[in-house]
């Protein structure tokens, strides 16, 4: 574990995505925070009627809560107290349920509960399970977006159905989630609430998400290929309905352990491991560290050794990116700022990497901003994969033609940067992109490109850009090549 940056180390003990959504941004609260100094009078009505909407009931059959979490503990002293029963569901489970009806004095058990707790889907198996009998009834929905089956129907029927931002919404930090009842029980846990549960910011933050509900279909069609890859390795993972699954195993500490030391952080449960689902890239690295543990053949083909992850947030943009030098030009970039995504999609293309570059700016203020810390990121994120850059060939060039357009490109990546660019025509900012990518992954980078039309001329030169790098990042014998000797 020693040399593993912290940048490499992959959960998937949270079951939360691999990524936020993209509206948690810096642009999203800062109304909020220009009120900071002041208690939300009145609450979040707004947040309120977008819950109400989302879930099809009205604003009066909801309670606010940070995260799903605290409402189980609201629900635990609402309805529970010393000498009270309270049903959880059977082992293994949310361990929450147990802990929440502890706290409010009640003891678990089955007989004449004071209030039954339900999980559906089922923490740690994804399980959908028949509901309970018992009433009054809490079924935790934290899932619930990854299944599409509720209780809701039953609200009017003693039951209380809770729900959370942390999961499909991908807020976990933000610490939002819901309770909903029928009026009168909504009322009652509204009573017994903290005044303001939920921050003014984390508010802003799900009522934005709310604006565009995540599609959870990707998330879901990539569970079952990672299920069937960890079939394919020989386990027996069970089926699930979340965006997790468990594999049952004799001894998941030692596993466990094992991928540990790869970076790779799964959730140890008696008889077995739980895994979160997070997307291709990052489960077949799970799947890779997974078949070397268990010294089976990997049932995905390999991501290669030079990878890097960077984020980066700045008070204008959030940049993300996972690199793979050695790709196989699985590229997509999505920042906001159109020609800029595309050029630098040509330029990872081109160079045989695999990239993922998505990011949010403030592009209400031009996609300044934007552009240049995509291409910070991206440098960043170049730098970092190239370690300490022996082996490589380090010179490389590229000519492309382009219609009218032709560009030559040469790199060094010895490790000092310098920029010698000469596109022209070029639009706005083609030329500071390359030089803040340049700057930021430390190399030296001459271009010169030449056409009618400065959309070709740009994008001749950025491709010519990535042909170098393919050629520079090569595997090349022993250290940096330089007459010096080793530098
Ligand atoms: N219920 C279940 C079943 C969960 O798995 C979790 C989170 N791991 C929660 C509730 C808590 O979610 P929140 O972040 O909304 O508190």
């Amino acid at each position: 574990m020693a040399d593993l940056d912290v940048s490499q180390i992959l959960r998937f003990d949270g079951n939360v995505p691999a990524a936020p959504s993209p509206s948690a941004r810096p642009g999203t609260i800062a109304p909020t925070l220009a009120r900071v100094n002041e208690y939300a009078h009145g609450g979040y009505p707004e947040l309120l009627r977008a819950i109400a909407h989302y879930a099809g009931v009205g604003p009066e059959n909801i309670v606010l809560g940070a995260g799903a979490d605290d409402l189980i503990l609201l629900c635990a002293r609402a309805f529970a107290g010393p000498g009270d029963v309270v049903a959880i569901p059977e082992a293994p489970t949310y361990p929450l349920y147990g802990t929440a009806a502890t706290l409010a004095g009640a003891e678990v058990g089955d007989e004449a509960p004071a209030l039954t707790f339900a999980c559906r889907p089922g923490n740690p198996l994804g399980e959908l399970g028949p509901l309970p009998d018992g009433r009054p009834l809490v079924v935790d929905e934290a899932y619930f977006e990854y299944a599409g089956e509720t209780a809701l129907p039953l609200i009017g029927d003693g039951v209380v159905v809770l729900r959370t931002f942390s999961k499909a919404f991908g807020l976990a930090g933000a610490r939002v989630g819901y309770a909903l009842a029928d009026p009168a029980t909504a009322a009652e846990l509204d009573r017994r609430q903290a005044p303001q549960a939920v921050s003014s910011p984390s508010a802003a933050l799900a009522l934005a998400a709310l604006a565009e509900p995540p599609d959870v279909s990707a998330q879901v069609a990539e569970r079952e290929r990672l299920a069937s890859a960890l079939r394919a390795l020989g386990l027996e993972p069970a089926p699930s309905h979340a965006n997790f699954v468990f594999v049952p195993l004799d001894e998941p500490e030692a596993l466990a352990a094992t991928l540990l030391r790869s970076g790779i952080v799964a959730r140890v449960l008696e008889g077995g491991l739980r895994i979160s689902v997070r997307d291709e890239h990052d489960d077949d690295l799970l799947l890779e560290a997974l078949s070397r543990a268990l010294d089976r053949p990997a049932p995905v083909a390999s991501r290669g050794g030079r990878r890097s992850r960077r984020l980066r947030a700045t008070a204008e943009t959030t940049m993300r990116v996972r690199l793979a030098l050695d790709g196989a030009g699985r590229v997509h970039v999505r920042t906001g700022a159109g020609l800029f995504d595309h050029l630098l999609e040509q330029l990872a293309f081109h160079a045989g990497f695999d990239l993922l570059l998505e990011g949010t700016g403030d592009l209400e203020t031009g996609v300044h901003h934007t552009a240049e810390d995509a291409a910070i990121a991206l440098g960043e994120a170049l730098d970092a994969a190239l370690g300490d850059r022996r082996g490589i060939a380090r010179y490389g060039d590229g000519v492309v033609p382009m219609d009218d357009a032709l560009a030559r490109a040469a790199v060094d990546l010895g490790g000092r940067a310098w920029v010698e660019l000469a596109l022209e025509p070029a639009p706005e900012l083609a030329d500071h992109v390359l030089r803040s990518l340049a700057q930021a992954a430390r190399f030296a980078i001459h271009v010169e490109a030449r056409g009618a039309d400065p959309h070709h001329t740009a994008e001749a030169a950025f491709k010519a850009v990535g042909r170098a790098l393919r050629a520079a990042v090569a595997a090349e014998g022993g250290g940096v090549r330089s007459t010096k000797g080793l530098t």
